[in-house]
C-alpha cells in the first residue's frame, strides 16, 4: 500500500471526523463503496484477508505498531483496537517483546463474521464449503426432526404454503434458490431450537455468498431438488421425526452432490 502524504485528520477515539469515503478508498476500495466503516474494522478486514489466503503465515510476527499506523494512514490508538480484535478473532496472539503473532488455522474462530467470509473467499479446494455442508447436514437434519415432532399446525401449514411457492418458481431457479432458504428457515424456526437455527442462517448465508457454493442450477436440477422438499415436507406433516432427519440429511447432501464444482479453482 503506497504512501498517502495526506492523513485524515483522526479523533481521539480513532475515528475519521471527516472524508470517510475518501480514507476508506484508500484502505479498502470493496468496503469503502458498500459502507462506512470505522478505520479499524478496515485494517482488521485488510490483515484478517492477509491471514486467511495464507499470504501472511502463522508463526510469523506482524509489523510493529508503528509501521502498521504508516501503512494504514491511521493512527497507533487505531491499530491498537485493530489488534486487539484480531486476538478476539483468534488471529493472533500478542507476545510480549515480540508483538502481534499470527496463529494457525486450529485457532481462528470461524463463526466470526470476517473471519468466515475470508475462509469462504479463500477456499480453492471447497474444504471450507465441504465442513460447512456437514455442519448443515447434523444440525437440519435434527431440527426437521424436531420440526415434525413439534410443529404447530400454523408452523405446518405455513411450511407447505413455502414449498406451493417452490412449485411454482422451479421455472425460474434464480428465484427459486431464495424461496429454497425460506423454505428450510422455516422448517428450522418450527423446531423452536433457536441457537441450532442461528448457526446455520449465519454460516449458510456467508456460503450463499460464494459462486463456488451457489452454482448455476437448471431448471432441471431446481425441479429434483423440489422432489426432494416434497419428501421432507411430507415427512413433516406425518410428524415422522426419523424420516424427516433422513429426508434432509439426502436432500442437503444429493444437492450439494449436484452443484459441487467438479474441478475446483
Ligand atoms: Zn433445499
Amino acid at each position: 500500500m503506497g504512501h498517502n502524504p495526506v492523513r485524515p485528520p483522526i479523533s481521539p477515539g480513532g475515528r475519521v471526523a471527516t472524508e470517510i469515503g475518501q480514507a476508506t478508498v484508500r484502505l479498502a476500495p470493496a468496503a469503502a463503496a458498500q459502507r462506512p466503516a470505522r478505520l479499524a474494522d478496515l485494517v482488521v478486514e485488510s490483515i484478517v484477508d492477509g491471514v486467511v489466503s495464507g499470504s501472511i503465515a502463522p508463526g510469523s510476527a506482524l509489523p510493529p505498531e508503528s509501521a502498521l499506523s504508516e501503512q494504514f494512514q491511521v493512527s497507533r490508538i487505531t491499530v491498537r483496537e485493530a489488534v486487539k480484535l484480531l486476538e478476539a478473532k483468534g488471529l493472533v496472539e500478542v507476545r510480549r517483546g515480540v508483538g502481534a503473532v499470527v496463529k494457525d488455522d486450529s485457532s481462528w474462530n470461524l463463526l466470526d463474521s470476517a473471519v468466515l467470509a475470508a475462509a469462504v473467499k479463500h477456499d480453492a479446494n471447497l474444504t471450507i464449503l465441504d465442513e460447512l455442508v456437514g455442519v448443515r447436514i447434523a444440525l437440519e437434519s435434527s431440527l426437521a426432526a424436531q420440526a415434525a415432532e413439534h410443529a404447530t399446525d400454523e408452523d405446518r401449514s405455513e411450511i407447505e404454503q413455502i414449498f406451493r411457492r417452490l412449485e411454482a418458481d422451479t421455472a425460474r431457479p434464480e428465484v427459486f434458490i431464495q424461496t429454497d432458504v425460506e423454505f428450510h428457515d422455516r422448517i428450522m424456526a418450527a423446531s423452536g431450537n433457536r441457537l441450532a437455527r442461528s448457526i446455520v442462517s449465519t454460516v449458510h448465508s456467508q456460503a450463499r455468498t460464494s459462486m463456488r457454493y451457489q452454482g448455476h442450477p437448471s431448471v432441471e436440477d431446481v425441479s429434483i431438488t423440489n422432489s426432494e422438499h416434497r419428501i421432507i415436507l411430507e415427512r413433516i406433516l406425518d410428524h415422522d421425526g426419523p424420516g424427516a432427519a433422513q429426508a434432509m440429511t439426502n436432500h442437503i447432501r444429493s444437492a450439494w452432490n449436484r452443484r459441487r464444482p467438479a474441478s475446483p479453482r
